[in-house]
């Protein structure tokens, strides 16, 4: 789904008036409604220069402030910013727009419905989203990256990025998508670039498994 297109009537009727609230209470969003619209993060960001891509960073955010919850979680654009953090330099209300973002997708993903995720943490049915696919491509590719952490340490480029081309794009397509990129691999690999051996024995491991702990007690 895309965000609101510009021809079309909004009705506010159907809106969530407390969407903004929700936002602001996330880590990232609290600046939210310090926005007074005045376009210099759309103006800055390279993404939304891009044909084809929907990602408007002040629509966005007046979405937002007009409660189409619905519409803003379940759009590709959210998933379309690259955290340059431009936007968020040049705004001149403090409002950081690069963890609003950030803000929208975990409520994205915690809010997605059941059959992707088993244990959603939406218990009101009415206010499950269907993730966009590029949502879940990301979800899984950020799900991954973080296991990869919490395994050794560090991350390891091999393990995770297998694992996400083998489980997150779907057997045997994801091999297939692996098989096309495999001489830039080896390269890298012969280069040393990327390590073909994990990092077994990473000193960090066990403070980063600490920040882990505590990061999952503070989300209960
Ligand atoms: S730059 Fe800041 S104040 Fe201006 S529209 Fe963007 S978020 Fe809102
Ligand atoms: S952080 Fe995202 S929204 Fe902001 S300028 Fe960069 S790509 Fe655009």
């Amino acid at each position: 789904m895309n965000t609101v297109s510009m021809d079309k009537i909004i009705d506010l009727n159907a809106s969530d008036p407390n969407f903004k609230n929700e936002v602001v209470t996330e880590p990232g969003g609290q600046h939210l409604k310090n926005c007074f619209q005045c376009s210099s993060c759309t103006l800055t960001c390279p993404v939304a220069e891009v044909p084809g891509l929907e990602l408007n960073p002040r629509k966005i955010i007046r979405e937002v402030l007009l409660g189409l919850r619905k519409e803003v979680l379940e759009s590709k654009a959210i998933w379309q910013c690259v955290g340059c953090f431009e936007c968020t330099d040049r705004c001149p209300q403090k409002v950081r727009f690069t963890e609003v973002i950030e803000a929208l997708r975990r409520i994205s993903v915690r809010s997605s419905d059941k059959k992707l995720y088993i244990f959603s943490k939406e218990k009101d049915k009415n206010r499950r989203i269907k993730l966009s696919k590029e949502g879940k491509r990301k979800h899984s590719f950020d799900k991954r990256f973080t296991e990869s952490i919490w395994l050794w340490g560090r991350t390891w480029e091999p393990e995770y990025i297998g694992r996400y081309l083998m489980f997150g794009r779907g057997f045997p397509f994801g091999a297939l998508i692996g098989f096309r990129y495999i001489s830039m691999i080896l390269g890298m690999i012969t280069k040393f670039k990327i390590e073909f051996f994990p990092p077994w024995v990473s000193p960090a491991r066990r403070e980063v498994r600490k920040i882990f702990k505590r990061a999952k007690s503070k989300n209960k």
